[in-house]
């Protein structure tokens, strides 16, 4: 431990999670759902799930480490040249890939209180500062979320990097267009914004702010995506960034060479062309959102606004103990304690089943 760069040894130790069969072992009950990591309830689209029987017969060959037929795909998709992509094992390797490129220990980079727990991470892993700035407070008109203006006060000559989720994990909450472009254009050239957009499909094409859309604007935006969520592929571990060619160039330079792997490169290039999938997807999510904000509202329990899948519910009381009899009564669900939030748990939206299950539960432990 003492060996490791300053800010690694400061990170809380990690406590891995038990597998579902090994809680059930334990509390001697079945068919408990997990409705803690954000998945997709549908599974992978049918489209990826032929793309990776067919492709299962090339696994003694290593994948295409240049991952043409993606890019070409994401190209097409996004209306962007092949150069200004970069695949990563999850939008996560790419989040680390941008600090290990960009950071060194004489410079910091921002991020907003209670946003994704990897930003502080990849920050102190190479052994740059991590500038945490205040989130908006409950009564904010967007409560919990980035506070923009705070975050640009925070920028200084040694900053490079400025991670925002939009929407964010594990809240919800989400920025505005003009707000975020006004802040995006208030940003020096030499600090890249990277907007972390792994929610994105969760709001339709109308209600969406599409951050892709501004970067042939901005040379110092990176916008980064997953198949995790919306596309079901959590288990591959597959995701991107757009950025500017010569950024993309440069994370290109340090990933390694077969950072995402075969069959992970086949399902995400089917999973694009899968509309009617991302189209059931986000039913299937409003549904969802809409049985537990219903359920919250009936509870009186309030709960930030999400354009996301899942829900960030107070419970204005220590949630663990309510963590522990939802998990007694088969419901999995994520405390939010190691983001300072001890009073709140993180329900991601199921299927109309799990939801159903769900409020039932979570009415008989609050009602
Ligand atoms: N960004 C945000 C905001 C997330 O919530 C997550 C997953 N929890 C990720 C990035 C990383 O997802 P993945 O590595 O699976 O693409």
């Amino acid at each position: 431990k003492k060996m490791a760069v300053p800010g690694v040894q400061k990170l809380n130790p990690y406590i891995p999670g038990k597998p579902i069969s090994e809680l059930e072992r334990e509390l001697g009950i079945q068919n408990i759902i997990k409705l803690a990591s954000n998945e997709n309830p549908l599974g992978p689209s049918p489209l990826a799930m032929q793309a990776i029987k067919a492709e299962m017969s090339e696994l003694a060959l290593y994948p295409d480490g240049n991952g043409f037929e993606l890019k070409k795909a994401l190209a097409e998709k996004h209306g962007i040249d092949m150069s200004c992509i970069t695949l990563g094992n999850g939008s996560n390797d790419v989040l680390v890939l941008l600090a290990e490129a960009f950071l060194s220990p004489e410079h910091n980079a921002i991020y907003s209180q209670y946003s994704f727990a990897v930003y502080p991470i990849a920050i102190q892993a190479v052994g740059a500062q991590h500038q945490m700035i205040d989130a908006t407070s409950w009564d904010d008109e967007m409560p919990l979320g980035c506070d923009l203006p705070a975050m640009k006060a925070a920028i200084n000559e040694q900053t490079r990097l400025i991670f925002i989720a939009n929407p964010n994990n594990p809240t919800g909450s989400f920025l505005g267009q003009d707000e975020l472009l006004a802040f995006i254009k208030s940003v020096p050239q030499d600090v890249i914004v990277v907007l972390d957009e792994a929610y994105l499909e969760y709001s339709s094409v109308e209600e969406r702010v599409d951050g892709s859309l501004w970067l042939n604007e901005f040379e110092n935006l990176v916008i980064t995506r997953t198949f995790s969520k919306a596309y079901g592929l959590a288990g591959f571990r597959v995701g991107y960034c757009l950025s500017n060619p010569d950024i993309a160039n440069v994370l290109n330079r340090i990933r390694q060479p077969f950072n995402v792997n075969s069959l992970a490169l086949a399902a995400a290039t089917a999973a694009i062309k899968d509309d009617e999938f991302l189209a059931k997807s986000m039913a299937v999510n409003a549904k969802g959102m809409k049985l537990l904000a219903a359920s919250c509202d009936r509870l009186g329990l309030r709960f930030v606004p999400s354009k996301g899948n899942f829900l960030l519910v107070d419970f204005a009381q220590d949630a663990m103990p309510i963590y522990q009899q939802m998990l007694e009564l088969g419901v999995i669900t994520r405390p939010v304690a190691n983001y300072g939030l001890p009073n709140c748990l993180r329900i991601t939206i199921g299927s109309e089943e799990e939801m159903q299950r769900m409020t039932t539960v979570l009415e008989q432990v609050c009602g």
